[in-house]
């Protein structure tokens, strides 16, 4: 069994108060980042969903000058007719005009009911456009103010991480080399949990009883003993035991 000393694991305990400190910081910095990018995919998808109605109000004004182009073709085909049928002489030609004249005003009508719609359904664009974007406006600067301070918050977690982790490291540099790659090992077994203390034979990591003659072990601290559960390095607290 190795040997460790009282001062090692005080040195220990001040790694895992480090440790603690920075797994709680990564967490948080975690959940901020994905804040911070929820809200941008959030807003992002907003854009596009304008940009795609801007892309069909596009489409439908192009349809509205078509039909409105055909209309006036048909205009003029109805003004020739008109003109024509005042010079004809035979009454087969007569009704033939009539007949195209009639067949022009029809086609006329039915193009007309689909620009109507048309115009409605750019109108109906224009609009949810409009709404769109002052709904847009809006989101971004309630957004504004959230993104500062997600923003404001990274960058102190960003801040405190680098400071805990010099530290860390530099309490590290105080402990053997083996005993400090144990601590990081269990460390990432155990959600940055290490080294935890025994109180009346129970192992305050994993809450599970320790035998007795480990219990013993651990009270004297002269050698290095694991948890049998959890494998967290042990270490008995004599002022601190009714805690
Ligand atoms: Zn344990």
């Amino acid at each position: 069994m190795k040997e460790i000393s009282r001062q090692d694991i005080e040195t220990l305990l001040r790694l895992q108060e480090a440790e603690t400190r920075i797994v709680q910081l990564e967490d948080s910095l975690r959940k901020d980042e994905k804040r911070e990018a929820d809200f941008l995919a959030r807003q992002e998808a907003f854009q596009k969903g304008i940009d795609e109605q801007k892309k069909s109000f596009a489409v439908c004004i192009a349809s509205c000058e078509e039909v409105e182009q055909e209309i006036r073709l048909i205009d003029q085909r109805i003004t020739k007719s008109n003109e024509t049928l005042r010079m004809v002489r035979s009454n087969k030609e007569y009704q033939a005009l009539l007949r195209e004249l009639e067949e022009n005003r029809r086609r006329k009508e039915g193009i007309e009911t689909s620009l109507l719609e048309l115009m409605e359904e750019k109108d109906q664009l224009s609009d949810a456009i409009k709404q769109a974007e002052t709904e847009f406006v809006q989101l971004q600067s309630q957004g504004r103010a959230e993104q500062e301070e997600i923003h404001a918050q990274l960058d102190r977690s960003r801040g405190l991480l680098e400071d805990y982790k010099a530290e860390q490291k530099q309490i590290g540099e105080q402990l053997d080399p083996g005993l400090m790659s144990l601590f990081k090992r269990i460390a990432k077994m155990n959600k940055g949990l290490a080294v935890a203390k025994v109180q009346d034979s129970v192992c305050m990591g994993c809450f599970m009883n320790i035998p007795p003659q480990m219990y013993i072990e651990v009270q004297r601290g002269k050698d290095l003993i694991s948890c049998p559960q959890c494998s967290r390095i042990l270490y008995y607290d004599e002022i601190n035991q009714e805690i």
